[in-house]
């Protein structure tokens, strides 16, 4: 590969990163403010830049994985100028809002800026189930799409450099409601001497399974019509018997009261009759009553 691409920041990400581009057999600097976390990289291949700035003059392509916005800025605010015809990919994890904020700055120093969410853990990069989600600069992800791709798949949402992490985080948000409910069932079955384990080996499959319902609750949010045939009816779905179940165990009731409460304020708002999916409008509309 002929791009010459640079990474600033050596964490556990960002080595990650910088591995799978030199060992694709890109021309890679690295950085790092702690200079030692270069070393196993350079040993692959990589070269070793002394300073940000060395680095970013070094690249076309320049790759920042820092800690957060704040140390973004803190390492990138000074090389403006250096940065000014080169390609930014930022894959920090930061806020929409944040994001957006970086793609201010980067057209008003004449940056070509393209926001990254990485939907992996580092050890993930580059292998199966890695996926890395981007918004900002399209003429960027189509030039370095090919280079992007080495480390997961790559899918591009828009020129709005909010959207990747905007999504990211919403990708999270499932993840750890998910594993709350996880931990509700665990916990319940822990008094009758059931361990983690265990309920994690049924948990697992039990979850993925159910999760081939997302695509039939999300045709009818989209089509609006929580009447149509064949749903679960919000009255049947009352949780009162988990609830009851998790209270005579003498454990919590959080993530599981949390569900019950969407379904109760549906109920309340006259929608008994129509569908479970229709709890989203809890969560979408939360100001009008339902
Ligand atoms: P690490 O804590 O391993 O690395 C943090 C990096 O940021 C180090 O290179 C550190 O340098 C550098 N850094 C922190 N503050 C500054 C500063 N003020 N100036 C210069 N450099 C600074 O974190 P990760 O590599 O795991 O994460 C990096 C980013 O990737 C984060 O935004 C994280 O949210 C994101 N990410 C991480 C995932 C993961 O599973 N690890 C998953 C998805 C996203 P030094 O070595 O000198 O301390």
């Amino acid at each position: 590969g002929g791009i010459r691409v640079s990474v600033l920041g050596l964490g556990a990400m960002g080595g990650a990163l910088a591995t799978a581009l030199v060992k694709a057999g890109h021309e890679t600097t690295v950085w790092n403010r702690s200079p030692e976390k270069a070393e196993g990289l350079v040993a692959l291949g990589a070269r070793a830049a002394a300073t940000a700035g060395d680095a970013v003059r070094s690249g076309d392509l320049v790759v920042v994985c820092l800690f957060d916005h704040a140390s973004v800025h803190e390492v990138l605010d000074p090389l403006a100028g250096d940065l000014a015809g080169r390609t930014l990919v930022n894959v920090t994890t930061t806020s929409p809002e944040q994001s957006r904020e970086l793609a201010a700055w980067a057209e008003r120093a004449g940056i070509t800026y393209l926001d990254g969410g990485i939907m992996a853990v580092p050890q993930m990069i580059g292998g199966p189930g890695s996926s890395v989600l981007y918004s900002g600069s399209a003429d960027a992800f189509r030039r370095y799409g090919p280079l992007l791709d080495l480390w997961g798949t790559s899918a591009y949402f828009g020129e709005d450099a909010g959207l990747a992490s905007l999504y990211d985080l919403a990708l999270l948000a499932g993840m750890y409601v998910m594993f709350a409910g996880f931990m509700q069932g665990a916990a319940m079955v822990a008094p009758a001497g059931i361990t983690a384990s265990d309920f994690a080996s049924r948990a697992a499959p039990w979850l993925t399974a159910m999760t081939g319902a997302f695509q039939g609750y999300a045709a009818v949010i989209d089509g609006g019509d929580y009447t149509v045939e064949g749903q679960q009816s919000l009255e049947f779905s009352d949780l009162g018997d988990i609830l009851a179940a998790a209270s005579a165990q003498g454990v919590g009731t959080g993530p599981i009261a949390m569900v019950q409460d969407l379904i109760r304020r549906q109920i309340e708002a006259g929608h008994g009759t129509e569908g479970f999916a229709r709890i989203y409008e809890s969560i979408r509309r939360p100001a009008q009553g339902a």
